[in-house]
């Protein structure tokens, strides 16, 4: 294949202003943000506090020092990723539009995963040959924390960062887009009776191998794609895993086929001094663990904005289209706030937008307008009875969302293929969450994608 270089930097868009913006993190959200910033000519610089690119993706064995990750003084370990971890999404669906996630050969350096759900580690090399491919890496600033954003005089941003083992320094940027990912503060469940429980607790972001689960019996809390597959982890030499979950379908409760010390229990309704722990269903569990795969918190420590942004409940709001403060557009933006969606093509749809309207090349509706679209989104969840909390899930209306952007920009809708292939994997997840990762008949999207990736590979 020829060098993605050839077509992957188009002339630059005539950009009539050019911004001085700030983008805090260099994980998929930020890389591909300063990319489209930078195309659409705005001068950008990327903190980050670590010392390489590819955020999440960036595997560590290390844990934090409370294990439930309640302590505020805990050092933080930014990722959550386990061991054994391999995508939940194929790779063809995975990758960012025009720079598709396709196997690679090995070279000198990195043998390559050239599976179709790759390992973790094969993400973490495609976010780098993303950031090597479009000179991102120029442009970070490594071992840099942002520990302050607030407005100052002229609706400009003061951005105060770190740089480990130096003093802090503030400096003036027209804009701010918030990158920093929201897979590292954990969401608890609350247990009644937990504080007198003897057992352990702890959060699935700390959560890296099964070894320490061996002989123990453990009550893994939730459903979503990471408890799926650390019950299944645990379960190799764990004595019991017990999974307990809101969102259970009748009949899928008890012993999982294909295991002996696995089960699929109703919610925990209290935990007791003697170790025991009663579920909805009325059925006990003597317990050494509770593990919590509750998922995590939208948490910005270092945003200062007078009181316009708050988070509630995990609402970050007000915001426009998951975006933008209507009072501080397009000055201040976030990207990659969705969830139940496919992050990478997400977030760069996302920053294709706000990198032209903060050149004004696009226009956004009045602050009022804005104001009005976000509260009548708000009543259509609260109809719905969707709780606060599920504000950013766009499950079910992710491909709706990114046409939207794709419209204001200009850009190419989502493609049938990802769409259907989407489709297949989630349903395919669902029903066989041991080998959907290894086994599929969606062969013909397979080679409907693998087409369309040809024009990226002249
Ligand atoms: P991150 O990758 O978290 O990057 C944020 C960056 O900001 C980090 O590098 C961090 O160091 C930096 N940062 C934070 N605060 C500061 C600060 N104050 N100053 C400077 N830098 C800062 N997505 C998929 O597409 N497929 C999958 O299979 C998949 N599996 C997942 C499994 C797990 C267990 C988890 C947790 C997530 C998974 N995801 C998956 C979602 C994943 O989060 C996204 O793919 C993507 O990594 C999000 O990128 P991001 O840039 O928004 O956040």
């Amino acid at each position: 294949a020829a060098p993605l270089s050839q077509f992957s930097l188009p002339p630059k868009l005539p950009s009539p202003t050019s911004r001085h913006v700030a983008v805090i993190g260099a994980g998929a959200a930020g890389l591909v943000t300063a990319r489209e910033l930078g195309r659409e000519g705005h001068s950008v610089v990327v903190f980050e506090r670590e010392d390489q690119v590819g955020g999440t993706w960036v595997y560590t064995p290390k844990v934090e020092s409370d294990p439930i990750g309640l302590d505020p003084r805990r050092t933080v370990v930014h990722s959550s990723l386990y061991q054994s971890l391999r995508t939940n999404l194929p790779r063809e669906v995975m990758g960012f539009r025009d720079f598709p996630f396709v196997a690679k050969r090995d070279d000198e350096k990195n043998v390559r995963d050239p599976r179709r759900f790759p390992g973790h580690r094969e993400v973490l090399l495609y976010l780098k040959d993303f950031s090597r491919e479009f000179g991102i890496g120029e442009l970070v600033r490594f071992e840099t924390e942002v520990e302050y954003v607030g407005l100052v005089d002229g609706g400009k941003w003061k951005v105060r960062s770190k740089k480990r083992g130096e003093l802090g320094v503030d400096e003036i940027y027209d804009a701010v887009v918030v990158c920093n990912g929201h897979y590292t503060e954990p969401r608890i469940a609350e247990i009644p009776g937990v504080d007198t429980w003897p057992g352990k607790q702890i959060h699935s972001h700390n959560f890296r191998i099964p070894e320490p689960f061996r002989d123990q019996v453990v009550i893994l809390i939730g459903s979503a794609a990471s408890a799926v597959d650390i019950s299944r982890d645990i379960a190799a030499v764990a004595k019991e895993v017990h999974v307990a979950s809101r969102t259970i379908t009748d009949g899928t409760i008890g012993k999982q086929p294909g295991y002996d010390n696995l089960w699929l229990r109703s919610m925990i309704k209290s935990a007791h001094e003697d170790g025991s722990v009663v579920f909805q269903d009325g059925s006990v569990v003597f317990g050494d663990v509770i593990l919590h795969c509750t998922g995590y918190k939208f948490h910005f420590p270092f945003l200062d904005t007078n009181g316009i942004v708050t988070v509630d409940d995990n609402r970050v709001g007000p915001l426009y289209k998951h975006i933008f403060p209507p009072a501080l557009a397009p000055w201040l933006s976030f990207v990659g706030l969705p969830w139940k969606v496919i992050p990478f093509p997400l977030c760069e749809l996302q920053s294709q937008w706000i990198a032209g309207l903060l050149s004004h090349r696009i226009d956004l509706p009045s602050e009022e307008e804005m104001m009005e679209d976000i509260n009548a989104f708000y009543s259509t969840l609260e109809v719905s009875g969707k709780p606060k909390r599920y504000t950013h899930n766009l499950a079910g209306c992710q491909f709706d969302y990114d046409d939207w952007l794709a419209i204001q920009r200009g850009s190419a809708l989502s493609e049938e293929w990802r769409k259907q292939m989407y489709s297949a994997v989630s349903k395919r997840k669902r029903a066989q969450p041991e080998t959907y990762r290894d086994e599929w008949d969606d062969e013909d999207l397979i080679i409907q994608a693998n087409h369309d990736f040809i024009k990226y590979f002249p």
